[in-house]
């Protein structure tokens, strides 16, 4: 497909500094959520201290799944920016535009997509119960 408009040379080097910079950060904030996790439990032994210890735990595990899903959106997002997809709507193959990837540098969609897609997802989506320790013995 030929775009009509893409990210030239100095927004494209501007965003893959960006993404990598933002990768490195990430996978040090999940090491280190993941080491809090897999030390931090069980130590106190009087119930208060441990209910606290154990909604820190629970909070540690959903914190590291939502920074590992965003470390999963940036890899995705360089790989577009190798590919020189990068910007471009998935849907309609439209540029995004420099300010909305500014703003949004994860964006896969231009807005008007954006928000079409989003109402389909209201519709569709039903809440879902994660089971509360998933992810504890992972890696
Ligand atoms: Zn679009």
């Amino acid at each position: 497909m030929q775009h009509k408009e893409t990210l030239h040379g100095h927004a494209a080097k501007e965003f893959e500094r960006f993404l990598k910079d933002k990768h490195a950060n990430l996978r040090g904030t999940v090491r280190a959520v993941s080491q809090r996790c897999a030390s931090g439990i069980g130590r106190s032994a009087d119930s208060a201290a441990w209910a606290t210890e154990t909604l820190h735990y629970e909070m540690d595990v959903t914190l590291s799944d939502r920074l590992r899903r965003q470390l999963a959106q940036i890899e995705a997002a360089l790989e577009r920016l190798a590919r020189n997809d990068y910007g471009i709507c998935e849907d309609c193959g439209e540029f995004i535009g420099l300010a909305r990837l500014r703003a949004l540098p994860f964006a896969q969609r231009c807005s008007s997509c954006q928000s079409r897609a989003e109402a389909q997802e209201r519709r569709v989506r039903r809440p879902v119960l994660e089971p509360v320790f998933s992810g504890a013995g992972d890696e």
